[in-house]
Parts: structure tokens; C-alpha cells; sequence
């Protein structure tokens, strides 16, 4: 049986404020007040794991230092058919630039012709509490690599993923539904259903 969560604090192990506000939005309904790691000074650990679990663990464990539960999440695109790559590397192939459009070529360059284009968007989301305890949620949403990319909404590799059951990218999908069927919902729903319930 998980523990469930019973602070009224929660430090959010990230330095980006999409996630964030993100996750804020989140744990809302659960009267809870976030602070981020930011906020918080925390330095941000070098992500040395070898799986998008390990590397969540290590950065909601190095934020707990302060004495307060935290929540950390690793994302990244997967494509069977290039062994999992751009995987754990994803915001890595994007350069020192952060430049998606590069990362999005360079996934269809390696891809080349006829090969299986498969793919999903996977989200590691840990909990982990002062004492060392830690929860761990994966979720997942499965789709296909279009090319060209097509839209300008989502961001990453959200051009060129399009979802399972859909005609549209992540890129041109409101964020309202791709927020609804993400990777990040489905690690969330799975989180609250077993730490805030
Ligand atoms: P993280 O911040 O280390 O979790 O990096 C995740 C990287 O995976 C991001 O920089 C994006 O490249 C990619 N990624 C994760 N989630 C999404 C998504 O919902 N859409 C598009 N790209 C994503």
C-alpha cells in the first residue's frame, strides 16, 4: 500500500516553470502550497540515471534536503525502431540551442524509409518524502511520427507526434485535449488515484 500524502507543502523538483505551473495546477485540488526548487535555491542535480525512473527519483531526492516531500518528473520521446531513442536524450538532441526542429530532423533522418513509425511520449513521476521513501507513476501515450512536423502549439517533439485515434498533431491539438490523453496525465491520474485519494 503507498503512502499517501498528508502535507500541506510540496516542493516541486524542477527548475522549469512550464512544469511548474503545471503541476501546481495539478495538486490544486488538494489544498496543497508548492514551492519550487528554484524558488528554493536547490541546485539542480546532474541527471545520471539510465532510465526516465531513476532520473525522476534522483532529482525529487536531492530536493527533499529541506525537509519537505517533493515531486519530480522525467519525460521523453521513444522510438522503438531507433532502440528507444532520442529517449532519455531527448531534450539533449536539441543542442546546446534548444532547437526542436534539428532534434525532429535529425529523428527522421535516422528513421529514414520504411521503417516503423511507432512511437510514444513516456513521463516517470516520483514522490519522494524527507525520510527517504519514494513513489514512483509511469505514464505513456502511443502514437505515430509524422513528417513534416505540423503545428506550432505543443513544444519538443509535439510537431511531429501524432496520437493514436487522432488525425492531428500534439502540435495543432489544443492544449486543453492533449493535456487530457499526455504522457504527464496519465503519470498524474495514476499519482493522485494512489498519494492524494
Ligand atoms: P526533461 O525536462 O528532462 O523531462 O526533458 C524532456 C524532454 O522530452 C523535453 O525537452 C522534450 O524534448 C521531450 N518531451 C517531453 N514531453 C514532451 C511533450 O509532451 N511534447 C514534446 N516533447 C516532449
Amino acid at each position: 500500500m503507498a503512502r499517501r500524502f498528508t502535507d500541506d507543502r510540496l516542493v516541486i523538483a524542477s527548475h522549469n516553470r512550464g512544469k511548474v505551473r503545471e503541476i501546481a495546477d495539478l495538486v490544486a485540488p488538494f489544498d496543497v502550497t508548492v514551492v519550487s526548487a528554484g524558488d528554493l535555491g536547490l541546485a539542480e542535480p546532474e541527471e545520471t540515471g539510465e532510465t526516465f525512473a531513476q532520473n525522476a527519483a534522483l532529482k525529487a531526492l536531492a530536493a527533499v534536503a529541506v525537509g519537505l516531500p517533493a515531486l519530480a518528473d522525467d519525460s521523453g520521446l521513444v522510438v522503438p525502431a531507433l532502440d528507444g531513442a532520442p529517449g532519455l536524450h531527448s531534450a539533449r538532441w536539441a543542442g546546446p540551442g534548444r532547437d526542436f526542429d534539428l532534434a525532429m530532423q535529425r529523428v527522421e533522418r535516422e528513421l529514414g524509409t520504411g521503417a516503423d513509425r511507432r512511437a510514444h511520449f513516456t513521463c516517470a513521476l516520483a514522490l519522494a518524502w524527507p525520510d527517504g521513501e519514494i513513489a514512483e507513476f509511469t505514464g505513456e501515450v502511443h502514437g505515430t511520427l509524422v513528417w513534416p512536423p505540423r503545428g506550432d502549439r505543443g513544444f519538443g517533439y509535439d510537431p511531429m507526434f501524432q496520437p493514436a485515434g487522432h488525425d492531428v498533431t500534439f502540435g495543432e491539438m489544443d492544449p486543453a485535449a492533449k493535456h487530457a490523453i499526455s504522457h504527464r496525465a496519465d503519470a498524474f491520474r495514476k499519482l493522485v488515484e494512489v498519494c492524494f485519494r
